[in-house]
């Protein structure tokens, strides 16, 4: 499925994120950006030690990365010739800031893209594997969180992909998506 946003383009596929030829990619990562597992793992294994090298980097000179931020870092061995880590919330049920965080994660990894005048983009669905958080609410909160981005800000982007690794997940997407363009109101990211 493909619409587009302000001559953006936003698109939702399944498939493996390691395998995008998008300029970046987005890492679920944790906080201490030593790499894990879920897609983490797959985008370390796939992109080889030079991310790990920039990672350590990163921490060593500014702490752990707080949840709801991003940093950037080469794509290593990749097609993306970058990976944008971002840390999303641990689901607690609902009444931890989990939506506003997971609205920032995305939110800070386009402006990250954005000042670093990437074209391309793609998104793995942050926070709904190890992280716990309800597939459908997260995809609301991704679908709305892009479109509003691309909505309000001119910037370099011009492709927005989100890639689902399986079926069930793909399909909420899609429902999010139809939803965001069908005038039904999305949940809004704050809540
Ligand atoms: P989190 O800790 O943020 O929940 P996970 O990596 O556990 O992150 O899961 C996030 C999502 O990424 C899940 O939907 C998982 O199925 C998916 N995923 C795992 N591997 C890949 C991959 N190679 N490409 C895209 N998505 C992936």
């Amino acid at each position: 499925m493909e619409i587009t946003v302000n001559q953006a383009k936003v698109c939702i596929v399944e498939g493996d994120i390691t395998e995008q030829a998008t300029d970046a990619i987005v890492n679920a990562a944790n906080s201490g950006l030593m790499g894990g597992g879920g897609v983490d793992g797959a985008i370390h294994r796939a992109g080889g030690p030079a991310i790990l090298e920039e990672c350590k980097a990163i921490v060593a000179g500014q702490g752990r990365l707080p949840t709801g931020m991003a940093v950037i870092t080469t794509g290593g061995k990749l097609r993306a010739r970058h990976v944008i880590h971002t840390v999303g919330p641990i689901w607690h049920g609902g009444t931890e800031k989990e939506a506003e965080l997971l609205a920032s994660a995305y939110y800070q990894c386009l402006k990250l893209a954005a000042e670093n005048k990437l074209a391309s983009i793609s998104f793995p669905s942050i926070s709904t594997g190890a992280y716990g958080y309800p597939v459908d609410q997260a995809a609301r909160i991704a679908v709305s969180t892009v479109v509003s981005f691309l909505e309000n800000q001119v910037t370099t982007i011009e492709e927005v992909v989100f890639v689902l690794f399986d079926s069930r997940t793909h399909q909420r997407y899609l429902s999010a998506l139809s939803e965001a363009m069908g005038g039904t109101q999305p949940r809004s990211p704050q809540g």
